[in-house]
């Protein structure tokens, strides 16, 4: 199989996710999109991060009409803060014949030096990079090209359709009273608002 691994906080989950990940599957002809929710992150900022079960009840209502979207709660279900290279790791064992691309913005292809172990991560994977509003085109093309011949990476841009939606703004919405309706699935519109979230 070939396989995308979407990460990220997932706080919450929108439809700019959704929509890339459908974009890239069918793009890459994609057998399964894997969703995996960070863990909780210790002390300080667990007050911004819900709860790593809250994300993971939003996810899975955000993408149970879609048969090729699944969930994994393997970082979740470890304690604390996992590094994307130990998540790989075990997600290689559990898929040791099929290929892995991990999805990301161009907001975290621009930060992924700052990742454990990026020199390995970035050799032994390969990625799929989407645009994403506010990263300048040519800083991306330059930093992928940069990366791919530095550290022999298989780092991949791919022309995905600017969707400018955030958890943050979502976030910031949801506390003033805005709508968030149309950036997010009706049902994860109704959990948030049903559980009071980020209120
Ligand atoms: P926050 O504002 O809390 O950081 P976010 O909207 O960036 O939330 P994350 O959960 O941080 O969502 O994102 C997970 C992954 O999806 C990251 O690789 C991020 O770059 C990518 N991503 C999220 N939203 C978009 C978007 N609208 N366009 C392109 N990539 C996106
Ligand atoms: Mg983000």
């Amino acid at each position: 199989m070939n396989i995308g691994i979407m990460g990220g906080t997932f706080n919450p989950i929108h439809h700019g996710h959704m929509i890339l990940s459908e974009f890239i599957r069918e793009e890459l002809s994609l057998d399964r999109i894997i969703f995996i929710p960070t863990g909780n992150p210790p002390h300080k900022d667990r007050r911004q991060v819900l709860d790593g079960q809250i994300r993971k009840e939003m996810i899975d209502l955000a993408i149970e009409s879609n048969k090729k979207f699944f969930l994994s709660t393997i970082e979740i279900d470890r304690n604390g803060i996992s590094y994307t290279i130990d998540t790989l790791r075990e997600l290689k064992s559990i898929y040791p014949k099929d290929q892995l691309y991990m999805i990301i913005g161009a907001d975290s292809l621009l930060e992924l030096h700052t990742w454990k172990d990026f020199e390995r991560l970035i050799s032994i994977t390969s990625f799929i990079v989407c645009n994403r509003y506010g990263s300048e085109n040519q800083e991306v093309i330059r930093r992928i090209n940069d990366l791919n011949h530095r550290y022999g990476g298989n780092i991949i841009g791919i022309e995905t359709p600017i969707i400018d939606i955030s958890s943050t703004n979502i976030r910031q919405r949801v506390k003033k009273n805005l709508s968030i309706k149309y950036l997010v699935s009706e049902s994860v519109e109704e959990y948030i608002s049903k559980n009071k979230l980020y209120k």
